[in-house]
């Protein structure tokens, strides 16, 4: 019998936990089939022999084997669990976010390899899942790349011109309350006009929800849904409880992670890094291995392959 091993709290000790093969194995088969039914993905039955020395099962009912990597985003990659798992530790606990030369070097893959493990952790934290924001709303938009990557939309409109390679990104913040913490939820949209940005507050926010914005116009007629704030920057930043400081503070640790971490960010690729940026802000207040567990729930039900993300990413370089 193996002593049990207390699972990890630092990025050492989870290097050290997943290297072991049979403990990463046991912690994959944890998170899939927390229940201990091993399913079989052809056949969905339970049936299934274990074959220890190839650490894969074989389906006594379909015949087909498999291994825990099935039906992941680890799955059809030859990389181990022990270079996955101390990657995604690495990927969710970074505060400024991890470029792929670092984490090639510390896993000891090529940087391409690294870009590619990148994107598919990425995957697996998008907070797609993500229940609706109620209470207290803060809705904003910023602007990402190029130039203005640091510019405030209300600047921008001040300026009025240079629009080219800024992405127009919108954030919703749903304040703390309760011992709840605010959290946030990020989108690339193609312009800031009213139709894109007031289906997006729809679609995520509750009915009846207080929603906080700037002066922007697009936002008017919120008010049939929602009591809608409007805090006019021009005049003040802060009236009472109406603000949209959060968000405001959000975008600021955002951008400082894009240019201390990135050395560019594609638009095609920019809804993941925001996604990335998006789970570590709401998670901020779990440990390092809770945000590792919170993450890992992703991975299962999603896959993203390669031909998959450099054809998109191709196609839609193209039309930008
Ligand atoms: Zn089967």
């Amino acid at each position: 019998m193996k002593t049990k091993i207390e699972f990890p709290e630092t990025l050492t000790e989870a290097i050290k936990y997943f290297a072991d093969a049979d403990t990463a194995l046991q912690f994959m088969v944890s998170i899939r089939w927390p229940d201990g039914n091993v399913t079989c993905p052809v056949c969905k039955k339970s049936n299934a022999a274990f074959l220890s020395t190839r650490r894969i099962w074989k389906c006594r009912e379909c015949g087909k084997q498999f291994s825990v990597k099935v039906g992941t985003i680890f799955e059809d990659s030859p990389l181990g669990l022990d270079k996955w798992l101390p990657a995604f530790w690495m990927i969710v606990n970074a505060k400024n976010g991890i470029s792929s030369c670092e984490l090639g070097r510390a896993l000891g893959v090529t940087q391409k390899t690294a870009w590619f493990m990148l994107h598919r952790i990425r995957l697996a934290i998008q907070s797609g899942s993500i229940c609706r924001f109620a209470g207290n709303v803060e809705v904003d938009e910023t602007y990402i790349g190029g130039k203005a990557r640091n510019m405030h939309v209300g600047k921008w409109k001040a300026i009025g011109r240079g629009m080219v390679n800024k992405t127009p990104v919108m954030g919703l913040l749903e304040r703390g309350s309760k011992g709840k913490s605010s959290r946030v939820m990020l989108k690339v949209v193609k312009t800031v006009r009213r139709g894109e940005l007031q289906d997006h507050v729809r679609q995520n926010v509750e009915k009846g929800s207080e929603v906080h914005t700037d002066a922007l116009r697009s936002y008017n007629g919120l008010a049939q849904d929602y009591v809608h704030n409007v805090i006019d920057h021009a005049v003040s930043y802060v009236r009472g409880h109406v603000h949209t400081n959060g968000l405001e503070n959000f975008w600021s640790l955002l951008k400082r992670a894009i240019r201390g971490t990135y050395v560019s960010v594609e638009p095609f690729h920019l809804f993941r890094y925001l996604d990335e940026q998006a789970f570590r802000f709401n998670e901020r207040k779990n440990s390092d291995a809770g945000r590792f567990i919170a993450g890992i729930f992703g991975v299962i039900g999603k896959r993203l392959q390669y031909a998959k993300l450099i054809g998109q990413a191709g196609s839609v370089v193209a039309t930008t």
